[in-house]
């Protein structure tokens, strides 16, 4: 069939679905990764054939794009940051709102590439925080938690692809008392911040594809995270050592408010890239 023909049926079979931008790049992902194809191949050879071997993975992507199935678990990769990290369903897929929160810290730890820095990120999921941060900032040492096995399998091998040396742990925050030896300069964490009630605003993609695990909480109790996060900070940083949170937007207020009676300081809110509330900073000072 002609690459042109079967790029026709995307659009026919998932308009209704996808915005038509959207099918577009799913696509050309697509042909890049199974056929090792660039995205502008269907203008330079409009006739392009493809046998029926090699349309066959493009066929089963699309029935899994019916499904709602995140393209990036179809190809099981992603990009993060400039980094191509391996994702599954073990993980949630990197957010663009993420890529902020790591730029935040890059920005504020740069002197001295992050020189002696002990940096901790908690719920690291597929690696992404830690492994940019450690990219960014070569002379900062990164350990990074998380309560799955299966995620903390799935960082290790992003890590190590990537060329870069980070320590995993396996623990729970929402159980774990362990003091650091050394004391942190940085903590940092993504940790599931996702309502019933937010449930509405969020696509089948998500809801049906992505770990529980790592999105969601309980509306009675949705700072539960955030209330072991902030304690453990304050445990194990040093003296004006600083946390920084990605947040719900809808719990700005809550989730600055918590800090605030737990006793951290220069508390700063900042904006995603589509306008939310969606990050913290705060300091200890002691
Ligand atoms: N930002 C994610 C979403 O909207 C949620 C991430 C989280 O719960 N930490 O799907």
């Amino acid at each position: 069939m002609l690459l042109r023909e079967i790029k026709n049926i995307f659009h026919r079979e998932l308009n209704t679905i996808y915005p038509q931008g959207e099918v577009d790049s799913f696509f050309y992902l697509l042909i890049e990764h199974y056929l090792k194809l660039e995205r502008f191949v269907l203008a330079l050879r409009p006739d392009l054939i493809v046998s029926k071997e090699q349309e066959q993975p493009l066929f089963e992507a699309l029935a899994q794009l019916k499904l709602h199935r995140p393209v990036q678990y179809i190809i099981g990769k992603t990009v993060f940051m400039d980094l191509e990290l391996r994702v599954n369903e073990n993980v949630l897929i990197p957010r663009p709102e993420t890529e902020d929160l790591v730029r935040w810290i890059i920005e504020d730890c740069r002197i001295d590439r992050g020189r002696d820095l002990r940096i901790l990120d908690i719920g690291t999921g597929s690696g992404c925080i830690a492994i940019a941060l450690a990219k960014n900032l070569p002379g900062a040492k990164v350990v990074a938690l998380d309560v799955s096995q299966k995620a903390l399998e799935l960082a290790k091998k992003n890590a190590e692809k990537n060329g870069i040396e980070i320590e995993f742990i396996k623990a729970d925050i929402l159980n774990f008392n362990v003091e650091f030896e050394i004391e942190l300069d940085v903590v940092v964490s993504n940790p599931p911040y996702v309502r019933e009630l937010d449930k509405k605003e969020m696509s089948e993609n998500v809801l049906c594809h992505e770990p529980e695990l790592a999105l969601f909480v309980p509306d009675e109790d949705p700072l539960r995270f955030y209330t072991k996060i902030a304690d453990f900070a304050k445990a194990n940083l040093k003296g004006n050592g600083k946390l920084y949170l990605e947040i719900n937007q809808y719990l700005a207020e809550d989730s600055q408010a918590l800090l605030e009676a737990k006793n951290f300081q220069d508390i700063e809110l900042r904006k995603d890239l589509f306008g939310n509330n969606r990050m913290l900073k705060a300091s200890t000072s002691f």
